[in-house]
């Protein structure tokens, strides 16, 4: 899933638990993506392009079942225990656990049990289907949306993002090429849309000013 969705994902937790801060939630969502970006710039995890195709090959560490359940469980030692927030720490975990259980649905079969062991694997691959996965992200964007009953913004900032993931999703063949070329594009890419879609969805789902 991109970037804008996972960001929407906040926007759910945000509702059912309103007392938590939105920025925490949208880094919540996306810290397994964070550790994805961290990861690949180090080279523990990478990617691939083959025919014509990128391959999230090898991503363990950021995208498994144990990693997400295992992030999610300290966040939620720490929040809880370190700063007596059991609210926030459970609305924290959730965050973390839908980033890897969301991409299990749009990802190839790439997202594994635990790091240890190369089966079992899953991913529905809706990522193979570039408009389906348009339709379904954008679909489920609006769904948080309508949700957390966002305002107009908030609803063109999911809007735009979606329709500018396009591209990317469709990107196939030659338009590659510079991805595998340059291994740092990828995670770059990705970290940047990270970034602005959190300032963006941060910033239109405040109700009225200076209210979080
Ligand atoms: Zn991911």
């Amino acid at each position: 899933m991109y970037a804008i969705n996972h960001a929407a994902t906040a926007l759910l937790i945000k509702k059912k638990q309103p007392t938590a801060p939105m920025f925490l939630l949208l880094v919540s969502v996306q810290l397994m993506e964070i550790f994805w970006v961290i990861f690949n710039y180090f080279g523990w995890e990478h990617f691939s392009v083959l025919n014509g195709k990128m391959h999230l090959d090898f991503l363990p560490y950021s995208h498994s079942l144990f990693s997400g359940v295992a992030v999610a469980l300290i966040s939620f030692a720490i929040i809880n225990w370190g700063y007596n927030n059991r609210k926030l720490a459970i609305a924290f975990s959730i965050g973390v656990l839908s980033h890897v259980i969301i991409d299990m649905v749009f990802h190839e079969k790439d997202i594994r049990l635990s790091p240890f062991s190369d089966k079992p694997v899953w991913g529905l691959g809706i990522i193979d289907y570039p408009l389906l996965n348009f339709v379904l992200e954008l679909m489920y964007g609006i769904f948080c949306w309508w949700y957390f009953k966002g305002s107009k913004a908030l609803l063109i900032v999911i809007l735009v993002f979606n329709i500018t993931d396009l591209p990317m999703m469709l990107g196939h063949g030659d338009a590659l090429k510079s991805f595998e070329k340059y291994p740092f594009i990828l995670p770059s890419f990705i970290l940047f849309q990270i970034l602005i879609t959190w300032y963006f969805v941060w910033r239109y789902s405040r109700k009225l000013k200076g209210r979080l």
